[in-house]
């Protein structure tokens, strides 16, 4: 059990501290000294820290609760678990947000790079988004669907319309675990099979249903949760036995070096000889599904060989399984180069599951599937109060409407790469940052002992730059088995001028850490 707690903690930010009082307008940083501080000569990024990109928006004046009530009550009356979740020895009390910004209660603001985990797709409070919410609220803020009503059929036929064929029926939902609890259930049901076969360190949910599906410890509780689910080794080309040089679909790829061809990739073979294994020893000969996400979110942006999702797809489906693609944080245009993530992997699934920025932050989510597949489940009746309200439709409109005028997609591109690309340098300059990768927004750097070893870097130095990036006013995100990775998944509003700052915090959280060390 101490075991379990001591993990769990070091994953997040360990327990609360006391409350923040450092001023981040301007970044304040310790300037190493001594044989250290050398090191501040290093090549990149410029000397000095330049200050954090102006925001003509004024935040509200913070009138409720004080720092130390919202304590007293988060430590009385809400569930131990948001204690132990909490960000931050000395935690970021949120007040307002507006675009990439958000507000504390005293003021200070901060720029937002991990978007609520992935959610806030594009822009805090995005005004046309918010329009569009006040808008249905004045009319009609619930019925459900055994009635008919208009943001839930426009909502549905435009969601449709941002898929191939036959990929044409929505049901929606309200979180991304009940989204993929429904497709578990529409794979057993339409498959007439039971297994189900996911990648370990993926995250699925938190439902006793895809806890199953989560194959990472930490998330899973001593309960029959799991039954009929496997996983197999995840493809991970940085951390895992096998990877090259050009396995992934990224702009930066691993410092690993293999003698592949162009086209082949013998890590690729290695892994899928695992999931042969797989099939071989752990499952029926008839499989039921297999989820995958297009690029780990909770596991820290790990990326699989280009033809692995490919190859995987086809054994699935020989052994009369459905293919379906988790796109809860990388749909929407987060990986750049493509709405949807497993577009960037040239397969087509059966089913996608969706949630967290399909409405910038409102809960929502969703599941769309082939109308024969949906039909298997329309057998029995399913009914859910919440999905396909009319709030939710609304906004989601809205946020497909949004990423289209904003240009959001190509944001992600533009500054996603940008952001890899600086990324790398601040890699091939330092020690502890052994990978760096992902796609458009969807970034993960991984931190270790040492490149040789590749062991990921302890909690409390990562809990330091963590905290430290935060005192400069940039919020990031951890992930990864063994919370070594940081996370970058801002909205995708945000600027080439914000990537600066944030790459200018982040060396200098790292030279900080080291001066200290
Ligand atoms: N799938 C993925 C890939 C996720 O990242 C998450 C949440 N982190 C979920 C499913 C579950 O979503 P929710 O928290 O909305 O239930």
């Amino acid at each position: 059990m101490y075991k379990f707690y001591s993990r769990l903690n070091g994953k997040n930010s360990g327990l609360i501290g006391y409350p923040c009082n450092a001023f981040v307008g301007r970044a304040k940083f310790h300037r190493p000294s001594g044989v250290l501080g050398q090191k501040s000569a290093l090549k990149y990024p410029p000397p000095d820290l330049s200050p954090m990109p102006p925001c003509n928006f004024k935040p509200d004046e913070y009138k409720d609760l004080s720092k130390e009530r919202m304590m007293e009550i988060r430590k009385l009356n809400c569930h131990p678990m948001i204690m132990k979740v909490t960000y931050y020895k000395k935690p970021v009390f949120i007040h307002q947000g507006h675009m990439q910004w958000l507000w504390d209660v005293d003021g200070r603001r901060y720029l937002d790079l991990f978007a609520g985990v992935a959610t806030v797709s594009v822009g805090h409070c995005h005004p046309k988004v918010r329009e569009a919410a006040e808008q249905q609220l004045r009319k009609l803020w619930h019925t459900t669907n055994i009635y008919v009503y208009s943001p839930l059929h426009e909502y549905c036929e435009k969601l449709a319309a941002h898929f191939p064929e036959p990929l044409k029926v929505v049901y929606l939902t309200n979180s991304g675990s009940e989204a993929n609890d429904l497709a578990m259930l529409m794979a057993r049901l339409h498959t007439g099979n039971f297994d189900i076969i996911t990648l370990r360190g993926s995250y699925h949910g938190g439902s006793p249903q895809t806890m199953g599906l989560t194959s990472n410890s930490a998330y899973k509780y001593p309960i029959a949760s799991g039954i009929g689910c496997h996983n197999t080794m995840c493809p991970d080309v940085f951390r895992g036995p096998w990877g090259g040089s050009h396995c992934r679909d990224s702009p930066i790829q691993t410092s690993r070096e293999c003698d592949c061809s162009t086209g082949h990739c013998q890590a690729n073979d290695k892994y899928i000889g695992q999931l042969k294994e797989v099939f071989a020893t752990s499952v029926p000969s008839r499989i039921a599904a297999f989820f995958g996400e297009p690029i780990q979110g909770v596991g820290g942006a790990v990326q699989y060989p280009k033809d692995y999702l490919k190859d995987t797809y086809q054994l699935v489906r020989e052994r009369g399984g459905i293919c379906i693609a988790d796109e809860v944080q990388t749909g929407f245009g987060r990986t750049g180069s493509h709405f949807w993530g497993f577009e960037g992997h040239d397969v087509m699934p059966d089913m996608v599951t969706m949630a967290k920025g399909i409405a910038n932050g409102f809960p929502m989510g969703a599941v769309v599937t082939t109308p024969e597949i949906a039909a298997s489940f329309a057998k029995g009746v399913h009914f859910n109060t919440f999905g396909g309200n009319p709030v939710a439709c609304a906004i989601g409109s809205a946020v497909l409407d949004t990423i289209k005028e904003d240009g959001t997609q190509k944001t992600s591109d533009e500054v996603g790469t940008y952001l890899l690309t600086e990324l790398a340098k601040l890699r091939d300059n330092y020690e502890i940052i052994g990978d760096v990768r992902g796609k458009g927004l969807q970034i993960g750097v991984e931190m270790v002992k040492d490149k040789a070893s590749r062991a990921p870097l302890p909690a409390e130095a990562m809990n330091e730059i963590f905290e430290d990036t935060k005192d400069m006013g940039v919020l990031i995100g951890k992930g990864g088995l063994y919370g070594q990775t940081f996370r970058i998944k801002p909205p995708m509003c945000i600027t080439m001028d914000d990537a600066n700052f944030f790459l200018a915090v982040f060396n200098q959280a790292i030279q900080n850490y080291l001066a200290r060390k």
